[in-house]
């Protein structure tokens, strides 16, 4: 079943790695879905940090022309020739999904397993804005390092599309929560969404911050021991700083490379405090359709519940999604960044 899906669309796609110049806007052919996928007529594209990896090429390409983005929203367009048979997805239904590449396009498929109906209550925009960073700090607090009531946990680069949900997160959960962001802006929008649940929020940016960081972490926890646990996608700059900052038995949650990839690491620094490492990746979270289904139930009811609106820095057109990428990779923005198809 298909609604009147054209042959060819308007896309952003790279036919090399390199700078933002790369990313071109071209006309390609519409994709046809796969048994077990849908194709989705796509209403906002979500930007994140790992689509900058592809384009850099710190993140292989298999094959070029490829066009990046990996969440999306809007309506299903068609359906793969038995989908029908193994899901209650149909042609027309408001849907967000999280795709293996090709989201930055009018078009794009995606598998059943990852594709989320969106409820009545919570609009198209708001949805694509929340799914991908949204499952990335619920699977990070819940199964990288499960979060109890009361645990002291170090954010960094908290006023961040991935770095505001795991505030909101972390409050609902009842942690105790150190962050880290750079400028007073980004420090104060740490403050409104972290609420009671924050200790302290140190800009990291100044000079001599990341002395602060460990000095505020000591300070502010038992015994001056340190957090029970990292949440740290910044990489590169602020690995270091991330152990010294973990008490005994801590873990230490590796999830990004906003400053660079972690350079290979001697596995017996972890030893004299018996730190565990994780590095974790959202899709092997949400492989089965139950793992993400699970993940989805609980982020949009969080959502309507608490009436959460993503922090929306700006929605782009299409066509200025290398203004996107310039403008996340630069440190500018803070919360989501959207395209509008
Ligand atoms: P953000 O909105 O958090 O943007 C990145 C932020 O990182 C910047 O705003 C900046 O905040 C901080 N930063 C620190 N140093 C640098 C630097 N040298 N260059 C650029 N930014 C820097 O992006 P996302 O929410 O999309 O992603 C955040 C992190 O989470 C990324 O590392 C991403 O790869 C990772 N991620 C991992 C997933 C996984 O499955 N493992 C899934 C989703 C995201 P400030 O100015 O406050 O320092």
């Amino acid at each position: 079943a298909s609604a009147n899906v054209p042959q060819t669309m308007k896309c952003v796609c790279i036919e090399q790695t390199g700078g933002p110049e790369v990313l071109q806007l071209k006309e390609m052919p519409v994709p046809t879905p796969k048994e077990g996928e849908v194709l989705i007529k796509n209403e906002f594209v979500g930007v994140n940090f790992i689509d900058i990896y592809f384009r850099t090429g710190l993140y292989p390409t298999p094959s070029f022309p490829s066009i990046l983005g990996r969440e999306c929203a809007g309506t299903i367009a068609a359906l793969g020739p038995t989908t029908s048979t193994t899901t209650s997805l149909r042609v027309g239904d408001r849907v967000a999904a999280l795709t293996g590449g090709g989201a930055y396009a009018e078009y794009a498929v995606a598998p059943v397993r990852n594709t989320a109906p969106v409820p009545p209550g919570l609009s198209t925009d708001n949805a694509a804005a929340a799914l991908l960073q949204g499952l990335t700090a619920l699977a990070m607090t819940r199964e990288s390092h499960r979060v109890e009531k009361g645990d002291y946990v170090l954010v960094h680069a908290a006023a961040g599309g991935v770095g505001l949900w795991l505030l909101r997160v972390l409050r609902a959960l009842g942690a105790r929560i150190v962050a880290t962001a750079g400028g007073e802006a980004k420090c104060r929008l740490v403050r409104e969404t972290a609420g009671e649940a924050l200790v302290a929020v140190v800009d990291y940016k100044k000079e001599g911050g990341y002395a602060e960081v460990e000095k505020v972490v000591k300070e502010n926890t038992p015994g001056g021991e340190g957090v029970i646990c990292v949440l740290d996608g910044v990489g590169k700059d602020t690995f270091d700083l991330s152990l010294g900052c973990l008490r005994r038995k801590g873990t230490m949650v590796s999830f990004g490379n906003a400053s660079g990839a972690v350079p290979p690491l001697t596995i017996t620094r972890l030893s004299p405090k018996c730190l565990k490492l994780v590095r974790p990746q959202l899709y092997p979270y949400i492989a089965t359709q139950d793992e993400f289904e699970g993940y989805v139930v609980q982020l949009f009811d969080m959502m309507l519940k608490n009436k959460i609106n993503t922090n929306m820095h700006e929605i782009y057109p299409l066509a200025e999604a290398a203004r996107a990428q310039v403008d996340l990779g630069g440190r500018k923005t803070t919360g989501k960044l959207l395209l509008k198809v």
